[in-house]
C-alpha cells in the first residue's frame, strides 16, 4: 500500500491540502465528512475532514483504464 504520510499525491505532486482536482461523492460521517475525489492523474483519493483537518486515508494508483464500475459482462 501506498504511504499516505505525504501531502502530494505521489504520482503527479499534486498537494493534498489544495483543491482537489475533481470531488465525486462527499458523505457526511459522525465526525464530519468523507470526499472521494479523483487527483489530475487519475489517482482515486478518499479524504476525510473532521474537526482536525483533512487527511487523505486511502489513495489509489494513477488511472489504468479500466473501470471498476463497470458491470453486467462477463467475459466467457
Ligand atoms: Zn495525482
Amino acid at each position: 500500500m501506498i504511504s499516505t504520510t505525504c501531502t502530494v499525491c505521489p504520482h503527479c505532486g499534486w498537494p493534498d491540502g489544495g483543491e482537489p482536482f475533481q470531488v465525486l461523492s462527499r458523505h457526511t460521517t459522525a465526525t464530519g465528512r468523507t470526499e472521494w475525489t479523483r487527483c489530475g492523474c487519475g489517482s482515486l483519493q478518499v479524504r476525510v475532514v473532521d474537526g482536525g483537518g483533512m487527511r487523505v486515508v486511502s489513495r489509489s494508483g494513477p488511472a489504468s483504464g479500466s473501470a471498476p464500475a463497470r458491470s453486467g459482462t462477463a467475459s466467457r
